[in-house]
């Protein structure tokens, strides 16, 4: 099974949603109309194995990143969280103070970011631990921040740093670890100059989340290695590994950034001075299509290399051929 053409599959069928859906499948949260209202709904899951390990993880950081994924959308959408409903199937061996442990993270984590746990669904089996969680939020009087609208020549910027979030480092392991970028987002999407155009959250990696941007606005774009925004782990595993900087910062994924475009005299100040204490770095410029939507990186040899297929390998899977 391909993951994105059975995505295809499905976004083929978005046409007949009816008008109260004003987002339909393929952003990083649908919408729909109750009364008078934008309501914005997303839904992901963490499995053992795929998403965090439980043999090694503590449980209260994996409690977190339940909830924390699914903010990193909202802020995708430059959205308020509103409340969170989740569902676990629970191994059978799992102790009553670690399911305890688990579900009061999980609810003091909702409650930190004004996103109240109020609901959900227990199930006990011998399958791996699976938690999945449903997040609502609402726009407040702006428009939802979407993946369409780049245009040809925008810079695109992201915040943070790139790369090596599945590596521990002084006890900080990035992608059980990350803030999820809602106020940051948020300033961006209200701001009357800083608007971006676009905007996603870097979940399967810079290649893969930039090539959506791209797809959604039928363009391109090149991002240059030597303006790429590195993490501490990504040199180091670059020092230790066969893999170069680039392609950790480009394709580790789990970054929980924001990636978005915007016009260039929009974005100056923004890159100078950051956003609320975050660091914004301007990585490339949307270009136009080429047959296809191709995401190229600009090598310090000023050789061009496509990345458009280079994406998040979720633990224990093997590098796509
Ligand atoms: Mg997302």
């Amino acid at each position: 099974m391909h993951e994105s053409i059975l995505l295809e599959h499905i976004y083929a069928t978005n046409a007949l949603l009816g008008k109260q859906v004003t987002i339909p499948p393929g952003d990083d949260m649908g919408a729909i109309q109750i009364g008078g209202e934008e309501v914005l709904i997303t839904v992901d899951q963490l499995l053992d194995g795929v998403h965090f390990q439980l043999s090694k993880d503590p449980i209260e950081k994996i409690a977190k990143k339940a909830i924390t994924r699914n903010l990193s959308d909202v802020a995708a959408m430059g959205g308020l969280p509103v409340a969170a409903v989740a569902a676990g199937c629970i191994p059978h061996n799992f102790r009553q103070e670690q399911a305890e442990i688990l579900f009061d993270t999980m609810r003091n984590t909702a409650e930190k970011y004004q996103c109240p746990l109020i609901g959900g669904d227990i199930a006990t089996g011998d399958q791996p631990l699976n938690i999945s969680v449903t997040v609502m939020a609402t726009m407040q009087g702006i428009p939802p921040m979407l993946r369409c609208g780049a245009q040809i020549g925008d810079m695109i910027c992201v915040t943070g740093q790139l790369g090596g979030s599945q590596h521990s480092l002084d006890g900080y392991t990035h992608h059980l670890d990350f803030e999820p970028r809602l106020q940051v987002a948020r300033m961006l999407a209200t701001h009357h100059q800083h608007r971006p155009n676009c905007m996603i959250d870097l979940s399967d990696g810079l290649a893969s989340d930039l090539a959506h941007l791209c797809r959604a606005a039928s363009l391109s774009a090149t991002v240059d290695e030597k303006l790429l925004p590195f993490s501490k782990t990504t040199a180091l595993l670059a020092d230790q590994g066969d893999h170069p900087k680039w392609k950790h910062a480009v394709s580790d994924g789990e970054d929980y950034e924001l990636c978005f475009t915007m016009t260039p005299s929009h974005a100056e100040g923004l890159i100078a001075n950051g956003i609320d204490g975050v660091p914004v770095t301007c990585i490339g410029m949307m270009e136009p299509y080429r047959g296809e939507s191709i995401v190229r990186i600009r090598l310090p040899d000023k050789t061009y290399k496509d990345i458009t297929d280079l994406g998040w390998q979720h633990i224990g899977q093997s590098e796509p051929s």
